[in-house]
């Protein structure tokens, strides 16, 4: 029993099949929730003997910090240990309004970017929505979360059974009771996830991880785009936009020498125009093995002044924690493979 992995009605229910009241599983799920405590014993207000049983069935926090970076940003990026060994990041992203928290879905990706380290080595398993919900819980144990971004290792459309569940125990109220809008699903493109995301959760954000405009350019970065090209990933963009009635986002990342001519400038506006998407432009966070280069600042603005000039609306995102490996699936494998 992973009481992060339990919604309220869940708690409820399992509470009952221990022959308690339901209320006990709501009271264990706020208490863990509050406390972020390690053990049930220092849940408040549990009877001891549940306490007890559930300790030594097994521990309450599904993973534990190994590693631990700060940003003179203020951001924080933790390595966590899960309980079969795996490590997963997650990174805290604190600003004046807000606490964003970027989790990771996966342990490694099986979508392979080009750029990305998390696909280097290919997914190794499925977080569980525990071990999702954990990552939060961990920075919000610190300063109180905001907002939750699934922007750190895997692809969330290829664990979305999971990924839901942690957005509805999120979303509880005897959980971190974030609002829906406060949650946002980045993707490399899954068309048939990408519509039933609009039928589950239409309240929630969606970012498309969109990287090129036309299709020879993204199956080189996204080798997804082979299997479900531009037409087909950004038809479901359009009907996932007309059922949930936002406009949706698009993310760019910056790869100096892949994605950064006036022509793809022009591919990325015409690409954006009939979804009415906003464009993320996300300077490259290096990552060595890849042999990707990051642009420099006058690239970055040429870019964006082309872009502009063709129609597209972007916002330049600065790229934070880039002098502590904040770019996902960095701190991993910098542990794993120490050189
Ligand atoms: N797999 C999903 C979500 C995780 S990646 C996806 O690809 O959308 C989240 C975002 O971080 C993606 O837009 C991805 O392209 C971007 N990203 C990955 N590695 C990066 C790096 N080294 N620098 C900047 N952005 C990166
Ligand atoms: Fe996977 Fe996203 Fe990295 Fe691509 S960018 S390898 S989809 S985590």
């Amino acid at each position: 029993m992973d009481p992060f992995g339990l919604t309220l009605a869940e708690a409820r229910a399992w509470a009952a099949s221990l022959g308690l009241p339901p209320f006990r599983g709501e009271q264990l799920m706020r208490g863990a929730y509050r406390a972020g405590v390690a053990r049930f014993a220092d849940v408040k207000g549990l009877p001891r003997d549940l306490a007890e049983r559930l300790d030594a069935a097994g521990a309450l926090a599904p993973a534990s910090e190994v590693k631990r970076q700060e940003s003179r940003d203020g951001t924080v990026k933790s390595l966590l240990r899960l309980h079969d060994g795996k490590l997963v990041e997650c990174v805290s992203i604190p600003t004046v309004e807000r606490h964003t928290v970027c989790v990771s879905s996966q342990v490694g990706c099986a979508v392979g970017c080009s750029f990305c380290a998390s696909g280097l080595n290919g997914v190794e398993r499925d977080l569980t929505p525990g071990e999702i919900v954990w990552q939060v819980v961990h920075h919000h144990r610190v300063s109180p979360v905001t907002n939750v971004v699934f922007m750190g290792s895997g692809e969330p459309m290829f664990n979305y059974d999971n990924v839901l569940h942690a957005i509805r125990i999120l979303g509880d109220a005897a959980g971190l009771g974030l609002g829906r809008r406060r949650l946002t699903v980045s993707t490399s493109g899954v068309p048939a996830r990408i519509r039933q995301l609009a039928e589950d959760e239409p309240q929630i954000t969606l970012a498309l991880s969109l990287h090129a405009g036309d299709d020879g350019t993204r199956s080189r970065l996204v080798p997804l785009n082979v299997r479900w090209p531009l037409a087909e990933v950004l038809g479901a963009m359009a009907d996932y936009a007309d059922k949930v009635g936002r406009r949706p986002t698009l993310e760019y990342v910056l790869l100096a020498d892949a994605n950064m001519t006036p022509a793809h400038a022009q591919s990325l506006a015409a690409a954006a125009r009939p979804l009415g998407a906003h464009i993320n432009l996300i300077p490259y966070n290096p990552v060595i093995e890849t042999g990707h280069r990051r642009p420099t600042p006058a690239e970055v603005r040429t870019f964006a002044d082309q872009l502009a000039r063709v129609g597209g609306h972007a916002t330049v995102r600065g790229a934070r924690g880039s002098d502590i490996d904040a770019a996902c699936g960095q701190l991993k494998r910098r542990e794993e493979q120490p050189t």
